[in-house]
């Protein structure tokens, strides 16, 4: 079993390099640990996970505002947030070969108890507190130099914000702030793809609501969250909720729930929420003014927190599937169609027919402009080029053959729609097209 999981990682993880998803950071230089680069393929199915969750978190409420913060904050900032004092992992390092390891992540059995390298044997040091923010220089004299931060989060990008959105727009309690952006982490050891990198995206939410509808609020959040993520396509059965136990909850949090997928890799984190309290605000010294009570209230905050590139993983994850058909094995992406990088791919029956072709450019020209997500594609015959489309989640696949010219003439100006899952083919006229496939984006 764990060897079959480990082999569904490498085909995932050899697709994405072959098929244009994701490369190596600075890959031509030897790579940079944590660092990933998404070609076109993975671009465009970032978009459609982030598009997903602005829609539904955003553009489709009343009560949501949207920011987009910068990436560098001024010290302070993470001063109140307790992130200078406090965002670090335990680490240590072997005496012998120099390799640093998060001590907590040690498997006490290969190490002797957490005193010996994995690597080589050699003797652990002490494991010391090492703090995970970037943190870089602002101005041209070094000076007059200030520290600045890469934020570690995008939630104090939103907290800093809180006064200006309210004396903008005035919104009543309750009501959020979302955020969808890079945040950067100096983690020890980035692993698993892109699970841990030093540069990710995340999107989050800050809901304020009044303190003594937390417990109501928090449920509503996780239903909200869990929507989400069967919305776009995520194999349910691999999501599974763990409840933080009182005593590895921070501080300030009454409850804290960490949704968990069953990564090729073991069950790991892949979003989480949080119960808040009126830490942020207060640190902030911030408040709210209630405009018709005429009350000061310091609103407490639940936080749904997305990582991007932890969402492309389970994604693709939930998504890969090997069948067999037509008597050979395929592998493909089960993407829904909002999700998917290319929605459909046209096709002429053959290239070196100039009317097969002339049409084949028509078809492709209408739905490009309509849906952006479409590909021509006439390389090799219509059996491989399927199965190019299918390894990229290609919902459909969209033949012009001679029955389109008329040599049916019942078939005039109809074109083959072949499905991704099933393989089934059926004929529909090319003014349909359009409605045809809207009617199969159900999200
Ligand atoms: P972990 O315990 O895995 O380090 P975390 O609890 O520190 O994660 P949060 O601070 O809650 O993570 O960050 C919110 C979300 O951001 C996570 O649920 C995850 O989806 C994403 N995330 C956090 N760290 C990374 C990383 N190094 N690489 C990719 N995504 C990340």
């Amino acid at each position: 079993m764990q060897n079959e999981e480990n082999n569904v990682m490498e085909k995932i993880v050899s697709l994405a390099k072959r098929r244009g998803f994701i490369f190596q950071g600075s890959e031509i230089y030897g790579g940079l640990a944590g660092a990933w680069d998404y070609g076109h393929l993975g671009a465009e199915l970032l978009n459609n996970i982030k598009s997903s969750w602005w829609k539904k978190f955003v553009s489709d409420r009343e009560d949501m505002y949207g920011i987009r913060a910068a990436i560098l904050m001024r010290s302070e900032v993470w001063e109140a947030s307790g992130h200078v004092a406090g965002f670090a992992d335990p680490m240590t390092e072997c005496a012998k070969c120099h390799h640093r390891f998060r001590t907590d992540q040690l498997d006490a059995e290969k190490t002797d108890g957490g005193m010996k390298c994995p690597d080589c044997g050699g003797a652990l040091g002490e494991s010391r507190q090492f703090n995970m923010m970037f943190s870089t220089k602002i101005g041209a004299a070094d000076d007059t130099a200030a520290t600045v931060y890469l934020r570690p989060e995008t939630a104090q990008g939103i907290f800093v914000n809180f006064k200006n959105t309210v004396d903008a727009y005035h919104p009543k309690l309750p009501f959020g702030m979302a955020q969808i952006g890079k945040a950067f982490r100096n983690e020890i050891t980035p692993r698993d793809f892109i699970f841990r990198s030093r540069e990710f995206e995340q999107m989050e939410i800050e809901y304020y609501i009044r303190p003594e509808t937390w417990e109501v609020q928090f449920e509503y959040w996780q239903n909200e969250m869990a929507d989400w993520m069967k919305s776009v396509g995520m194999d349910m059965s691999k999501v599974h909720v763990l409840d933080v136990a009182p005593e590895d909850l921070a501080h300030y949090s009454k409850r804290t729930v960490d949704f968990e997928f069953d990564y090729p890799f073991g069950k790991k984190e892949l979003f989480g929420l949080a119960y808040r309290g009126s830490f942020d605000l207060t640190n902030h010294k911030l408040d709210y003014h209630d405009e018709e009570t005429g009350e000061n209230i310091v609103p407490h905050v639940i936080e749904p927190s997305f990582g991007v590139d932890r969402a492309f993983l389970a994604l693709m994850i939930s998504a890969y599937t090997e069948d067999e058909m037509n008597g050979e094995t395929r592998a493909y992406l089960k993407l829904a169609p909002h999700i998917a990088p290319v929605l459909a791919a046209v096709s002429p029956l053959l290239r070196n027919k100039p009317e097969l072709v002339e049409k084949s450019r028509a078809v492709f020209s209408a739905l490009k402009k309509e849906f952006g997500r479409i590909a021509y594609d006439d390389n090799g015959n219509i059996g491989k080029r399927y199965r190019r489309q299918d390894e990229i989640g290609t919902p459909f696949c969209i033949v012009i053959d001679f029955d389109t010219l008329g040599e049916n003439p019942a078939n005039l100006d109809t074109v083959t729609i072949r499905h991704r899952d099933t393989g089934n083919q059926e004929r529909v006229a090319i003014a349909e097209l359009i409605t045809f496939i809207k009617s199969k984006i159900t999200a």
